[in-house]
């Protein structure tokens, strides 16, 4: 039997900036360090919060990325667009 760490629900207030502090066992948990990027989405009336990682704009790989012009590429999606004939 797989052992699951459960999460005691939070309550917090927004301050008048609509901002909230994300619980210290949350983002541990999450890997999330300070100064992280994170994305946010809405998942029906729930707003979810999560790590960033930083992917290529084409395929989504996350590892070595290359960015070109602003846009993260990965090294194969760079070489596939190298034997493209235009
Ligand atoms: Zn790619």
């Amino acid at each position: 039997m797989v052992k699951k760490t459960i999460y005691t629900t939070v309550v917090r207030r927004l301050d008048p900036l609509g901002r909230i502090v994300l619980p210290k066992k949350y983002r541990k948990k999450c890997e999330m360090d300070i100064k992280d990027d994170v994305e946010m989405y809405l998942e029906g009336s729930a707003i979810c919060v999560k790590k960033y990682n930083t992917r290529c704009k084409l395929c989504g790989e996350t590892d070595n990325l290359i960015v070109f012009k602003g846009t993260n590429l990965c090294p194969a999606c760079v070489a596939g667009i190298k034997r493209l004939k235009v």
